[in-house]
């Protein structure tokens, strides 16, 4: 297990109301635990981040009190490398480069229960969703096949209208050279009529498309 601390070198008066502690004394009790600690410098806080990410997610980071409800509903927990009240632990720290870098990011559902259970109505889900285009924009992208899939999904529905899921497969495949993925799962599937050998026709494909095409000129009517 381990605990996002923060060296405490820095004035904690430029970070009010956060509750930082003494990382020597914490050091020490996780170390008698057999944790492991991971230490921040709030010397290295970037605070135009944290200001970019409260902007784009209409949330303030600061409202967060580490009551970890989030991170105790979350189904991806166990394989994050920062649990989701680390990554707001992180963000009011400004810890750019942590944050960024994270595959939690990249493993988020966007289930939302995150945001159903904070006690203080932060919208939890939509923070990693900024974080993770935030991400993207950076050039971080620590789990790639999460991407490529994102990718060949979004490319998927706006050609088709909706996912056309052999041509899909097709795509993550090729691109992420995982070609065995899921090949077990096909012959059921098959059987079943769950993978058409064409995309479905739907009306309205055409606006779909649009969608896409005002989204690159930034969210401007096309
Ligand atoms: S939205 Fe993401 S971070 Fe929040 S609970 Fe679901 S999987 Fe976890
Ligand atoms: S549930 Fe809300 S207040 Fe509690 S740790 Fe998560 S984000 Fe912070």
């Amino acid at each position: 297990m381990s605990m996002v601390c923060q060296k405490s070198a820095v004035s904690t008066q430029d970070f009010p109301g956060m509750g930082f502690t003494s990382t020597g004394r914490f050091a020490v009790l996780y170390r008698k635990l057999g944790m492991s600690m991971q230490i921040f410098d709030l010397a290295t806080a970037d605070l135009e981040f944290v200001a970019e990410v409260e902007a784009r997610s209409h949330q303030n980071v600061k409202n967060c009190y580490q009551c970890g409800n989030c991170t105790a509903g979350c189904p991806y927990t166990f394989a994050y490398d920062y649990s989701v009240s680390q990554i707001m632990r992180l963000l009011q720290t400004g810890q750019k480069e942590a944050v960024l870098k994270s595959r939690s990011l990249w493993l988020c559902g966007s289930c939302q229960s995150c945001t159903t259970r904070c006690p203080n109505m932060i919208d939890v889900a939509q923070i990693m969703d900024v974080c993770r285009h935030m991400a993207r924009e950076a050039g971080y992208a620590t789990e790639r096949s999460v991407k490529i899939f994102a990718d060949s999904f979004l490319a998927s529905v706006e050609q088709h209208g909706r996912a056309y899921e052999l041509g899909l497969m097709a795509s993550y495949m090729t691109r992420s050279g995982r070609v065995f993925t899921d090949v077990d799962l096909a012959p059921q599937v098959l059987m079943r009529g769950k993978l058409p050998f064409k995309p479905h026709p739907i009306q309205g494909r055409e606006q779909v498309a649009r969608i896409f095409e005002r989204f690159r000129k930034g969210g401007k009517n096309a």
